[in-house]
């Protein structure tokens, strides 16, 4: 179990959840690079601090995330198993383009 963060995130990435999260385990911590951050779920402790400074109510407990948004699942744990090799990431995102675009 870990916390998910989902569209909502998408081109906002105002930062706020970084700041407490008490294990770092929110990236990029600058958002560099990627349309949203990304919480890894092995490092999650499920405190939920982030949660609610969410100014776009973007993060959710992972069995509370609504049905629409559980590939996000996914696409946060894959962040940190492929960031060590930016091809397979990216051929990842690619593969996942419509679900990383920010709704109209
Ligand atoms: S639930 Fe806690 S540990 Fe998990 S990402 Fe949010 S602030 Fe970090
Ligand atoms: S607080 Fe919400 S919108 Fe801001 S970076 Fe974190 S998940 Fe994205």
């Amino acid at each position: 179990m870990a916390y998910v963060i989902a569209a909502p995130c998408i081109e906002v990435k105002d930062l706020s959840c970084v700041e407490v999260c008490p294990v770092d385990c929110i990236h990029p911590i600058d958002g560099a690079g990627e349309p949203m951050l990304y919480i890894d779920p092995e490092e999650c402790i499920d405190c939920g601090a982030c949660e609610p400074e969410c100014p776009v109510e973007a993060i959710h407990a992972e069995e509370d995330l609504p049905e629409e948004w559980h590939p996000f699942i996914e696409v946060n744990a894959r962040y940190f198993a492929l960031k060590a090799d930016p091809a397979a990431w990216a051929a990842y995102k690619k593969s996942k383009a419509s679900l990383l675009r920010k709704a109209e």
